[in-house]
């Protein structure tokens, strides 16, 4: 669960070829995953060389029954779970997606979002392709469909070197199992191994809960096939693009106990937490996280500004998706109902709440009021991300630009909104030089620069 005013997580792939336990191997892998999407979920395997599907709304936990695991025998299965980034959260657009063309039957199930999915699909329904779903996804599978190449993973390529954007992806056919990521390698796709099995997954927690072994991440641009009798094939068809990894992966998205990028996250989390307690360091009495999203950032800044750390937030875990309100009003019910605070840490104290992003600036403004209301004599903000300034068109769900307080507000502007007495973003500068192993120019920032490496079409259906 999440706080209201959050980007949102976008989706989770897993793939495993050949497995005695495909099916199940996958479960346990979306298990794993579920963090990158909670509104449905779905995996498909074969019998006798035939391709089934089993997917729902709901949470994997719910989605699957023993039983309808246990008649999925093939040796090779896929699985999604999934936010719903573009379409609808209708069951027909949960993943995977499952077809049958001339190539016989293939599956994909899709991380990332693509930008040009409108106009392809216009261009597709002009020549007579009928769409079962509204998923960008779904334009990849009638790509391939449509293709003349007699080989199928030459139909992929094809198919995918029309569409731009962000995909990391798995295919599943009678016979192999392949896993593609997109030149700019906006999402990740990891590899491992499982005994005989290759394992891709969107994060490598999916392989801890497996006792697999993690090998490495797809490349930018890279296609891997694991055919039947086991063999494993790499190629680089696509055109080369300048890479382009979402850094918001490491900021909120991705779990803390995962490597990805060539960051492991929950460090990188702190070094944030690290940077923004020397760019903006402020006396207090205690360094608060907002939980969960901003524990790791505090643990930093409590670390470097020698300011103690304490849990003053407590946030209840047994919150569904939706509650009964009282007829009678409670004052910041909406979020009193996820956290409360330890009122006898607050009162008279001088405090730094942590945070990763600062989106809407409507809960953040809610919880100075409770912090406040519970006795806090100063209230200083801190956000181990920049300002987020512009929509992502690359697969996460970001509210459009006039809804990201920061596209129109400044720094001190947004402060007064909240209420905090100080109100301090980490840096760009700042975010970059937090990465420990990587390559600043190797990452999409452009939710916070408006500086985009694809342009989103006019008609691609999102709102700015
Ligand atoms: Fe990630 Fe932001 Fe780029 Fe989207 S725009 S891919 S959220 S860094």
């Amino acid at each position: 669960m999440t706080l209201l005013d959050k980007f949102k997580d976008e989706c989770g792939v897993f793939g495993i070829k050949p497995h005695p336990e495909a099916a199940n191997m996958t479960y346990l892998g979306l298990y794993a995953l579920q963090h990158r999407g909670q509104e449905a979920a779905g995996i498909v395997s074969s019998k006798e060389n035939k391709l089934a599907c089993v997917k729902a709304r709901g949470l994997v936990s719910d989605v699957f029954t023993r039983e309808q695991l246990d008649r999925m025998v093939g040796d090779a299965a896929i699985g999604h779970v999934r936010y719903s980034t573009a379409g609808s959260n209708s069951v027909e657009n949960a993943q995977p997606i499952l077809i049958n063309c001339q190539h016989g039957q293939i599956a994909v199930a899709h991380n990332g979002n693509l930008v040009n999915a409108m106009q392809k699909r216009r261009e597709l329904e002009k020549i007579g392709s009928i769409f079962n779903t509204d998923s960008d996804s779904e334009v990849i599978l009638h790509l391939i469909a449509k293709s003349r190449k007699s080989n199928l993973e030459e139909a992929i390529v094809e198919a995918l070197s029309q569409v731009e954007g962000a995909f990391s992806c798995v295919f599943q056919t009678a016979d192999k199992l392949i896993a593609v990521r997109d030149p700019h390698g906006f999402r990740p796709l990891m590899m491992g191994t499982l005994d005989e099995a290759t394992v891709f997954a969107s994060e490598t927690c999916a392989f801890d809960l497996l006792d697999a072994t993690f090998v490495r991440e797809l490349e930018p641009g890279e296609m891997f096939v694991v055919n039947n009798l086991g063999m494993r094939t790499s190629s680089k068809p696509f055109e080369a693009r300048p890479m382009r990894q979402c850094i918001f992966e490491h900021i909120y998205f991705a779990r803390p106990d995962g490597f990805m990028f060539g960051e492991y996250t929950q460090q990188y989390r702190e070094d944030l937490g690290v940077m923004l307690a020397r760019e903006s360091g402020v006396d207090a009495d205690f360094v608060v996280p907002v939980p969960d999203s901003g524990v790791s950032a505090a643990v930093g800044y409590a670390r470097e500004s020698e300011i103690p750390f304490a849990f003053g937030l407590i946030r209840n875990h047994y919150v569904g998706r939706t509650f009964i309100e009282p007829k009678q009003s409670i004052r910041h019910f909406g979020v009193k109902i996820k956290l409360n605070p330890v009122r006898h840490l607050f009162e008279g104290k001088r405090v730094i709440l942590v945070d990763d992003s600062l989106v809407r600036g409507t809960t953040s403004r809610k919880i100075v009021k409770m912090v406040r209301h519970a006795g806090a004599k100063e209230v200083h903000m801190r956000i181990s991300a920049p300002p987020t300034t512009h929509p992502c068109y690359y697969g996460i769900d970001t509210p459009t630009r006039r809804e990201l307080i920061a596209s129109s507000h400044s720094t001190d502007e947004i402060r007064r909104y909240i209420g905090a007495d100080t109100l301090e973003y980490i840096s760009i500068d700042g975010m970059l030089q937090s990465l420990r192993n990587s390559d600043p120019e190797h990452y999409c920032k452009a939710c916070f620069t408006g500086d985009y490496v694809i342009p989103f079409p006019a008609e691609g259906g999102i709102e700015v």
